[in-house]
């Protein structure tokens, strides 16, 4: 019995495994439910009972307090991710308890430790990296889930919530930072100024960036980018938008981040950025685009893709959060897990200014 749990986790193959093999289980070791969030046909989430995770050896069981909705959980819920197959429950940025009573984050992607990534301290780039919620690992869209003990970092009970969930998207901007590592007195543009583009408009202004554009083509989200400081943020649906962006550009900026992923987003990122210039690819949005390469390769762009981060990059995100140098909390809105559905809908057809959705499991001190 045991065994066959054990494999059903090491393989992947998660909860649909562990369930079968319960039935025939005494009473007394019935595996309890829990409540979870299970995305069960695109754009539809369903409260349900659910099997409650075991923990295996070297694991922790986290009762989830609160978990926030990602970008890549959207792609998932409306049916464009090929490693978000439902039935299945989603999420990866959480932060909980230990049963010992710690209060923790989590760095939901869990790497090998073993394979030449690993080693090199290239851990985003593992052979064998999983992800909460994604493929057949359960995620924290839950009132519990099990993870390695390694992946758990303390955190001090007067951090809010809010900002201890922030810690794993603002990891990605900060790996992204440490990989373009901008020239002092650096001038930058941020192509779509959702949560990333966001994040990275307030790590920039903290790096001391001379200058921030900021494009989008939602008004409400270019406010935001205004009020967090961006020198000029620019709706670019019209022409006189992109003229407008261009013409601050002017030879072309130093680093420009296209955190959008379209194909559009992606040129116009190439456009803005000057000869010898660092282009950083972050969003994934579409698979493939068509890019004027000839332009790109007369002005010697230079190109660097970002994806995911490492233990040190989460660990400083961390420390960012703890220190409030970060706060996205204005921008977060927080629904009870229970209208998971709504909340997935608000950020699917009109998020608005909102930068962070969380979903409230438990009461934090619970
Ligand atoms: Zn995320
Ligand atoms: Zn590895």
């Amino acid at each position: 019995m045991h065994a066959s749990r054990r494999q059903g986790r090491a393989t992947g193959m998660g909860n649909e495994v562990r369930k079968s093999s319960q039935r025939d289980c005494d009473s007394s070791m019935r595996e309890k439910g829990m409540r979870a969030l299970v995305y069960t046909a695109p754009r539809q989430v369903v409260l349900e009972d659910w099997p409650r995770p075991v923990a295996a050896a070297g694991e922790v069981e986290i009762a989830i307090a609160a978990a926030g909705i990602c970008g890549s959980d959207m792609s998932g819920f409306l049916g464009h991710s090929r490693r978000r197959i439902p039935p299945m429950v989603m999420g990866h940025e959480l932060v909980g308890r230990r049963q010992d009573g710690r209060r923790v984050v989590a760095n939901p992607l869990i790497s090998c430790g073993r394979c030449t990534a690993c080693l090199s301290g290239a851990q985003n780039l593992c052979a064998n990296w999983r992800l909460l919620g994604m493929d057949r690992v359960q995620g924290c869209y839950a009132e519990f889930v099990a993870i390695p003990e390694g992946q758990l970092y303390d955190i001090p009970e007067e951090m809010s919530d809010a900002q201890a969930v922030m810690t794993e998207p603002l990891a990605n901007i900060v790996h992204l930072f440490r990989i373009a590592a901008p020239q002092p007195f650096f001038r930058m543009g941020i192509v779509g100024g959702g949560t990333m583009g966001s994040m990275a408009l307030l790590i920039a202004l903290r790096l001391g960036v001379r200058e921030v554009l900021v494009q989008d083509v939602s008004e409400v989200r270019l406010q935001v980018a205004r009020r967090m400081g961006a020198t000029l943020a620019v709706n670019v649906s019209s022409e006189e938008g992109c003229a407008e962006a261009q013409r601050f550009a002017g030879h072309g900026l130093d680093v420009v981040l296209d955190a959008s992923g379209s194909t559009a987003a992606r040129q116009s990122a190439f456009d803005l950025c000057r000869p010898g210039g660092l282009v950083v690819l972050l969003g994934m949005s579409k698979e493939r685009s068509e890019v004027d390469f000839v332009t790109s390769i007369r002005k010697e762009h230079r190109v660097a893709m970002s994806f995911a981060y490492t233990p040190v990059d989460f660990e400083r995100s961390l420390a960012l959060l703890r220190a409030r140098e970060i706060d996205l909390t204005p921008w977060t809105v927080e629904m009870p897990l229970e209208e998971g559905q709504h909340a997935f809908d608000h950020m699917a057809d009109a998020p608005g200014d909102t930068l962070k959705m969380l979903l409230r499991v438990r009461q934090s001190h619970a």
